[in-house]
């Protein structure tokens, strides 16, 4: 080959005043990465041609964490393109079936300043409907007040003459479905946290979710009124988190405010404003509307009612929309005060009328001229939609393992809630130092408390498994795990879930027997017996409860005792089941510290091939 080169590039037409042979280097073939919008990551380690283990890892460092099914955005694929020496072209799309991977550019000249979009997340109690509703009720003038408001899921104030925009659904999972759907709509997050509590286990789930998703956080210390407030302790766990304050020197704004007194929430509007300056928030008032849906229902008056926040553009009444799998003209637009809008600039969000049908939060739309090349499009993507239900399906523990085999995948995300903080520094530290020939556990999150559906959207979005020790999902969480292929492994023994990992990272994992949850009963009432001893008055909330059941005992979601059950009974007879909907007296072996709302969940053993 090198021969070759030499020969094909003698000079030509120029002396040669060296005597040194000619050699010119060999151009590498160009690389060329065709980014296409909503590009998955499965899609990038193609067009790069390496391992979507490689990719995530990589996105990872940069503080996305995505699975390979969800998409990327372009910065990040650019930024990997310079990391592996690729250049970015763009692909051209111009179907409108697939129009979230139309690439739509503004000239600068044509941006303006737009609102930002605002959620507020916070541990739960600490304040964020209340902030919410002061915020609201602070726009209202002498002439509105008592007027009627509806929720649509967003609202806009404006904090002396600048528009802010807040997202009302306050929590986070609404936040979190969004981004596990690859919608980002909101530009920074104000994470509430009270200062008479402290960070609790919602609050550092919010910051992993922001930082997820790259989103700035300004940290509102809440319920300063009250006297046992000490704001310095927050900051003080806030920093320990990563959150240190711009008054320590840190880069996360914090404002001290009483949401209920309304102290100090004009400087915190201010801080917003401040963010979002900084952030350069803009957006081309003059084109065609895009956008994303906040929420969407079935009103009976009026027919399929829609959220939509304006992303770029503006959207009119009359105009012509795909959205998601649904399409159709405009008919109305209002905002929570049920006042109607003919236009609707950038960072707006309206209630609109005029779809054909209910689309989903978190689908996109997107203004179109014709009503015919609507309704064409939206068809399409609702049969495409219906092809592929079948086929989007999350990674099991074992496929991730095999997989991970196949194509040298070196980390298994895990997700790690525990009752108690000891156990989740001993199985952190311990899960993180297994290494199996080059496999490597990474922990997205570790935290105490219940398994909730925010893990579930994290697992989601990381591609994790979430192992719980000592801690339960109640069946609400167990379903939407379910419901999401992902993959949740109960523990109480530490070593237990270190020789598993280990044995699966080896791809050894052969557990004979595995524990099956067949229901869930609620205690209603408490009654003392001087010979059986406590027996539990419940009321099966969830499949079933068999005599022979393995019992474990739950408060709060924390399982506070395990062991057998010692019988079970409806009315006075001794019964072998009972199902969901029924009432059932229930006493446990060597245990009688049951206490009202207690939750027992019924398990049995069962073998499972592998
Ligand atoms: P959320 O669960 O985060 O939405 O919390 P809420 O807004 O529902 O507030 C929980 C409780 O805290 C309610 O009883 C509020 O009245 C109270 N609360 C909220 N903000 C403040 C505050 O600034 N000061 C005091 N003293 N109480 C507050």
């Amino acid at each position: 080959m090198a021969k070759k080169v030499e020969k094909n590039n003698k000079p030509q037409g120029r002396p040669n005043f060296s005597n040194k042979k000619v050699e010119k280097k060999v151009e590498p073939k160009e690389k060329v990465i065709i980014y296409k919008n909503g590009m998955t990551v499965l899609e990038v380690a193609e067009g790069f041609s390496k391992p979507v283990s490689l990719i995530i890892t990589k996105l990872m460092q940069l503080g996305v964490f995505a699975n390979q099914n969800q998409s990327v955005e372009r910065d990040m694929v650019e930024l990997l393109s310079i990391d592996f020496g690729y250049e970015l072209k763009d692909e051209v799309v111009t179907d409108l079936s697939r129009f979230e991977e139309i690439k739509i550019e503004d000239d600068l000249k044509d941006l303006k300043p737009r609102p930002p979009v605002v959620t507020i997340m916070g541990h739960v109690d600490h304040g964020k409907t209340t902030l919410l509703d002061t915020i609201r009720s602070s726009r209202i003038t002498a002439k509105e007040a008592g007027g009627i408001t509806q929720h649509i899921g967003a609202y806009q104030v404006n904090h002396n003459g600048y528009p802010i925009t807040f997202i009302d659904t306050p929590g986070h999972a609404a936040f979190t479905e969004m981004r596990a759907r690859g919608a980002k709509i909101t530009d920074m997050v104000v994470l509430v946290v009270a200062a008479d509590d402290g960070v609790m286990p919602q609050t550092e789930e919010a910051i992993a979710h922001a930082k997820a998703a790259g989103c700035p956080i300004i940290v509102a210390i809440n319920k300063m009124d009250k006297p046992n407030a000490n704001p310095e302790r927050v900051t003080q766990e806030l920093a320990n988190l990563g959150l240190v304050s711009d008054s320590w020197g840190g880069d996360t704004p914090f404002v001290n405010i009483s949401a209920l007194k309304g102290m100090g929430v004009d400087n915190l509007l201010e801080m917003i404003e401040l963010v979002a300056n900084l952030n350069e928030l803009k957006a081309n008032p003059n084109r065609a509307a895009l956008g994303t849906v906040i929420e969407a229902k079935l009103d009976k008056g009026k027919g399929p009612l829609a959220t939509l926040l304006v992303q770029n553009g503006t959207l009119h009444v009359g105009d012509i929309i795909i959205c998601g799998n649904t399409y159709g003209k405009i008919r109305t637009m209002e905002d929570d005060r049920n006042i109607r809008y003919q236009d609707a600039l950038p960072s707006t969000a309206l209630a609109v009328t005029g779809l054909n049908d209910v689309p989903q939060a978190g689908d996109k739309f997107i203004v179109v001229k014709e009503e015919r090349i609507a309704r064409d499009a939206a068809n399409a993507r609702a049969k495409r939609a219906k092809e592929s239900t079948n086929v989007v399906k999350k990674l099991s523990f074992d496929e991730l393992l095999s997989n991970a085999n196949k194509d040298k995948t070196k980390e298994l995300n895990l997700i790690i809630k525990c009752d108690v903080q000891g156990s989740v520094e001993a199985l952190k530290n311990s899960l993180e130092k297994i290494n199996v020939e080059d496999l490597r556990v990474t922990v997205v999150r570790s935290s105490v408390g219940a398994i909730t559906d925010t893990d579930v959207s994290l697992a989601e979005a990381s591609d994790a498994i979430i192992i719980g020790f000592n801690v339960r999902p109640m069946s609400n969480v167990r379903n939407l795990a379910s419901e999401k292929h992902i993959e949740i492994r109960l523990y109480d023994v530490i070593y237990k879930v270190i020789d598993d990992i280990t044995l699966a990272l080896k791809g050894m994992l052969e557990p004979v027997y595995e524990e099956v949850v067949i229901g869930e009963a609620e205690v209603r009432s408490i009654f003392k017996n001087s010979i059986v001893g406590t027996i539990a008055g419940c009321y099966v909330t969830d499949g079933v409860i068999e005599r022979n059941s393995l019992v474990r005992v739950l408060r709060n979601g924390i399982v506070i005792y395990s062991g057998k059950m010692a019988s079970l009974r409806r009315f006075k007879d001794d019964v072998k089941e009972v199902k969901q909907g029924y009432e059932c007296g229930i006493t446990i072996e060597k245990y009688s510290d049951l206490k009202e709302g207690d939750v027992i969940e019924a398990s049995i053993m069962k073998e499972v091939s592998r």
